[in-house]
This record gives C-alpha cells, sequence and structure tokens, in this order.
C-alpha cells in the first residue's frame, strides 16, 4: 500500500490493545495456524501464494473499517479470503458472523464441504467447538462465544439477526434491496464489519453504489523494466492478429502473446515465471474517489493471477469481440465481468454502429421502380398524436432488402397517397397501435391496412392443434375500432425482433442497405435503443429488454415492424421465439 495510507502499526497495536484484541500481525498468525485443504497451490496458507490478498486482510483486521468491497476475478482467490478471516475471527477478535451465499443449498454446501474441514483442521479454532453436538447444525455453529451463521441472500436470512461481521457472497447475483437489508443486520454496531466480495456486475446493480462508497485500491506492478508502478489493464496485453485463410490462427495468436508496460514499453512473456515475477512486484494503489470514511473498495482482474496463462485469457477475448461485432454482446460481458471483474455499461460495450449507406439514393425509387429481383415490399408506419413516422422497404426472396423511404408525414392522405406511389399493396401496410390503439384499428380497417403491436413476451402459441409452435409473433387476429372498422393485428416480441434486427443492422449493406442520402432522422432513430438489464418494478426479477437511451426511435420502430412483416411473408428464415 502506498505510503501515508498505511495505518501506523504502533498507534492500531495500541488500540486492539485497549480493546482486547490479538495485536500481532494477521498474516503471521494465518500462517502458522491455518491449513488449506483445498487449495491447488499450498496447504498451509503462505502470503506469497495470493499476494493480492494481503493487504485485504490486514485492511479487515486492523479495525479501521466498517465496510469493504471486493471485485474480483473468478477462480482469483475470494473463496480462500473468507477460508482465512472467518478462523481468525473465531479464534483471535470474536463476533456473531453471517456468511450469506447466493442461495440456502449453496450455503450449506460451502459450509459442510469448505469451511467445517478448515475451523477442524486449526488447533485454535477446534478446540473452541461446542461439545453439544445441537449446537453445530450444517448452517450455523453456536461457539460458546459466538454464533456463526450460513444463509442464502433472502430476506429471512437478512432480516432476524444482529451481526458484528456480515461477509456477502457473490454480490452480482443478489436481487436488488438485498445489500441494503444485509447492511442494516450491523448498523447498531460500532465495530461491525461488512464485507462484499464479487466478480463484475452490471452498473445498475446495487453492488456499484456499495463499491464506489470505498477508497478505490487497484492493484498493479512496478514495472521490471523501469520500475515505476502502473496498473494492471487489458490493454497492456499485447499479440499479433496471425490469420490463417479467414480464420485466426489461435496456435501463433497464443504464441505471441506478451505483457506491455504502458512507460517503458518493456515486455514480459507469456510464462509462469515471468507472470509469477510481475505478480511478486506488485501493490495496490489509491485511486482518487469520493469515498465515506472507513469503507474500502479493491479491484484486481485475471491479470494479476498468474496462474493463468494470458494466452487462454486473448482468446476468449477475440471470440468475444467476434461476436460482439455480429452484435452479440453476452460473450464480452462474461470476459469484462467474470475474467476483468469490470462494471459492465451497456451502450460503452456496443460494437459502434456503422451505418454506411449502399450505393444508391432515394430518388431512384420514387417512383415505384422495384428493386431487383423484390418479391415483397411493406409500409411501416409509427403513429403519433399529430403527425406519422413511415418507412418502405424492398425485400428479396433471400431475406436481404433495401430501404426505399422513410420519413415524418403529416397527414393520413400524404400516407396512402406515399402508398399509391411506391407501389405497397394495402395489406403489405402495417400501422403500430400501441399509441392510440381505437384509433389505429379505424384508420388500418378504413384502408384494408393491418396494426401491429410490440409486446413484452418473448413467443405466441400458432399453428393448428397438432403441429403448435411458438413463434416470436402472434397469427393475426381481429380488431374492431370505435367508430366499427375492422382489421388484423399482429402482436409481436419487442425483445426478439429487436434483437434480429439489431444482427441485420450489424451486417448492412448488400443484406440490410439503407440510400446514400438517408435522413440525419433515420442515423439517430439507429441508435436510439439499447439492450440492457432492467428491474421489473412488480417482480424485482432482473431482465434485459431494449431501452431508449437517447431522441427518438421512431424509424427504429418501424424498422422492427418491416423485421415482423418479413417474417410474415416467409422472406426472413425461422426467428426462434424466446421463453
Ligand atoms: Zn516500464
Amino acid at each position: 500500500m502506498q505510503a501515508g495510507n498505511e495505518i501506523d502499526p504502533l498507534y492500531r497495536k495500541l488500540r486492539a490493545a485497549a480493546n482486547g484484541r490479538f495485536t500481532g500481525c494477521p498474516l503471521d498468525w494465518m500462517e502458522r495456524n491455518i491449513a488449506l485443504p483445498h487449495s491447488a497451490r499450498a496447504t498451509r496458507f503462505d502470503r506469497e501464494v495470493a499476494p493480492w490478498l494481503n493487504d485485504i486482510i490486514q485492511t479487515f483486521a486492523s479495525g479501521e473499517f466498517r465496510q469493504i468491497a471486493i471485485r474480483a476475478p473468478v477462480g482469483g482467490g475470494k473463496t480462500t479470503l473468507l477460508e482465512l478471516l472467518v478462523p481468525y475471527v473465531v479464534a483471535e477478535d470474536p463476533g456473531g458472523m453471517l456468511l450469506v451465499g447466493q442461495s440456502d443449498d449453496m450455503a450449506k454446501d460451502f459450509a459442510e464441504t469448505r469451511l467445517l474441514p478448515i475451523l477442524k483442521g486449526c488447533e485454535k479454532t477446534a478446540r473452541l467447538f461446542p461439545s453439544d453436538r445441537h449446537q453445530k447444525r450444517k448452517t450455523s455453529i453456536l461457539f460458546p462465544h459466538m454464533p456463526l451463521f450460513i444463509a442464502g441472500a433472502n430476506l429471512s436470512s437478512l432480516q432476524e439477526k444482529s451481526m458484528r461481521y456480515v461477509w456477502m457472497d457473490e454480490l452480482w447475483r443478489w436481487k436488488a434491496g438485498m445489500i441494503g437489508e444485509a447492511q442494516r443486520r450491523t448498523h447498531d454496531r460500532w465495530n461491525s464489519v461488512i464485507i462484499g466480495v464479487s466478480q463484475g456486475w452490471d452498473d445498475t446493480h446495487d453492488a456499484e453504489a456499495f463499491f464506489n462508497a470505498g477508497e478505490q485500491h487497484q492493484w498493479g506492478v512496478a514495472c521490471p523494466g523501469c520500475g515505476e508502478w502502473h496498473r494492471m489493464i487489458w490493454s497492456n496485453v499485447k499479440w499479433d492478429n496471425v490469420y490463417r485463410g479467414t480464420q485466426p490462427d489461435w496456435e501463433a495468436i497464443g504464441n505471441s502473446v506478451r505483457y506491455q508496460c504502458p512507460k517503458c514499453k518493456h515486455e514480459s512473456p507469456d510464462t509462469s515465471n515471468a507472470r509469477r515475477e510481475l505478480a511478486n512486484r506488485g501493490r495496490w494503489q489509491k485511486a482518487p474517489s469520493n469515498s465515506i470514511a472507513g469503507c474500502r473498495s479493491f479491484h484486481y482482474s485475471a491479470l494479476a493471477v498468474y496462474w493463468i496463462p494470458w494466452r487462454d485469457l486473448v482468446v476468449e477475448w477475440i471470440k468475444a469481440d467476434i461476436l460482439r461485432k455480429a452484435g452479440d454482446l453476452s460473450a464480452l460481458r462474461q470476459f469484462l465481468q467474470k475474467r476483468l471483474a469490470e462494471v459492465w455499461k451497456e451502450e460503452i460495450n456496443q460494437a459502434p454502429v456503422d451505418l454506411r449507406g449502399a450505393n444508391y439514393n432515394k430518388a431512384d425509387y420514387t417512383e415505384g421502380q422495384k428493386i431487383e429481383d423484390e418479391v415483397w415490399r411493406f409500409l411501416t408506419i409509427d403513429r403519433q398524436q399529430d403527425h406519422w413516422w413511415a418507412l418502405c422497404r424492398a425485400w428479396r426472396a433471400d431475406g436481404t432488402s433495401r430501404l426505399i423511404w422513410e420519413g415524418m408525414v403529416l397527414t393520413l392522405e400524404t400516407i396512402r397517397h406515399l402508398q399509391e406511389t411506391l407501389g405497397v399493396r394495402d395489406v403489405c401496410v402495417f400501422q403500430d397501435s400501441g399509441y392510440s390503439a381505437g384509433t389505429v384499428y379505424d384508420e388500418c380497417g378504413a384502408n384494408n391496412w393491418n396494426a401491429m403491436k410490440g409486446s413484452g413476451m418473448g413467443g405466441f402459441w400458432v399453428g393448428g392443434a397438432k403441429r403448435r409452435y411458438q413463434r416470436p409473433f402472434s397469427e393475426p387476429g381481429v380488431v374492431r375500432g370505435p367508430k366499427g372498422h375492422v382489421c388484423k393485428l399482429i402482436v409481436w416480441s419487442n425483445e426478439v425482433i429487436k434483437d434480429e434486427l439489431v444482427k441485420l443492422r450489424a451486417k448492412g449493406a448488400p443484406t440490410w442497405e439503407h440510400p446514400k442520402d438517408v435522413s440525419q432522422d433515420w442515423l439517430a432513430h439507429m441508435t436510439s435503443e439499447i439492450k440492457r438489464d432492467t428491474i421489473d418494478s412488480k417482480t424485482k426479477q432482473v431482465k434485459q429488454r431494449y431501452v431508449q437511451v437517447k431522441g427518438e426511435n421512431h424509424l427504429w420502430d418501424c424498422e422492427a415492424m418491416q423485421v415482423v412483416a418479413a417474417a410474415h411473408f416467409g422472406v426472413l428464415g425461422k426467428i426462434e421465439a424466446k421463453d
């Protein structure tokens, strides 16, 4: 830890002695007393094995911090940390302790297979075990001098007990509001400590505020070349992009991986010796932050964890990036959260939307000219209070398409005129009924058009009794407007159809084309929505859905309706529904 940041050891000893606490170095104590039967690297605790844990342990044992947050990679020693702190607390600094896992079952399993063997293998804690076997249950151990509870992250386990220590495991899985419940368990105790550990989470998650409350400590290394400290971040890992044909040459790429100092450009090869050397040169540094007194937060990534080869990370990253470019961000999200232990911000990680026009102009089609091999053209309309947005796209049998017209329209007559000029059949016109449904039904009925409506559902049952299956849009149903006009209504899955549209957008020309002189409105609407985690206000479940993040989205909705129409008329391949 950097100078000036460390707690004066003499002061700490005096203070601890005054409180009747253990006054020695916790790392010495752990090395003397703790065996780790499950560790692949050392059967006894050794401070050299995972050096990034040492200052976290010191921070805990100092008694100076009420809240400690740790954002760490999968397989980076989070569980080991818990296995070290529990015996230390039981033997040297006792107080009621609550360990909260993701679920009751996982907590039980952890207690049985990991925690009990360690507590029994440590002489100082083994002799404190209650002699009455009824005091030992799978989810609690009632030591004579302190209780230890192990539970899942649910309201019943978090509301009943007041604790000196609370350990919150894998915060990223916790439901909204549960971190606050856990914090309330310690509030009336001046000497309480609450610890939250987790891989990375989404920026909308509760864990973000918990983590940001602390002084931010980042793991880095003193460079073997220039000796200067720098943060270990992913962009320091370098490799050569070698291809064999169109495919990445994994062998050659793996062999080229190295770690580069951002200051002097010194390079370390991807060998276990070099990675270990960097770990030995590692230390924490405090970053500027707006923290609350008594709170400290730590972040390190898989780059710190020297037993994970960098080439494995590079292969994972390249594969995730290939998917990202195709519009699928899930693998990149996993990589950032589990490997780099970063906070996922959906919009920042979107592949930049590249909307380069194809080589034609809107004027080439204003008289209703057909595109080559055209089979269908649809006019889709999004109704507002006193105007409409409309969009016409022509489709070929292979699912490729060309945008013919788009823009704002002020009267229904203009739309009708537009439809006739562009040569769109009545059955191929669709108006969104999400706004002012009754009026839309009457307008559609009067013009022999169809209505469409986006929905939160993932799929709809269609087909006869023998061959029922789900697809992301409904059979056309009959609806009637207040003026008595009747039309067909197709309901479609907002999420599934927009996933499909995102894929088309990523492909661009020649699959999904737009003219060189497309409007600024269209360009803006195409990037107005992103898919992200949202919390359902009723069920508190996290759900992924498309949300509007900037400007207006009307032509984006019109394009989504084009996808529905094209699927309905059979020019797009089968689109899978979602449960
Ligand atoms: Zn350097």
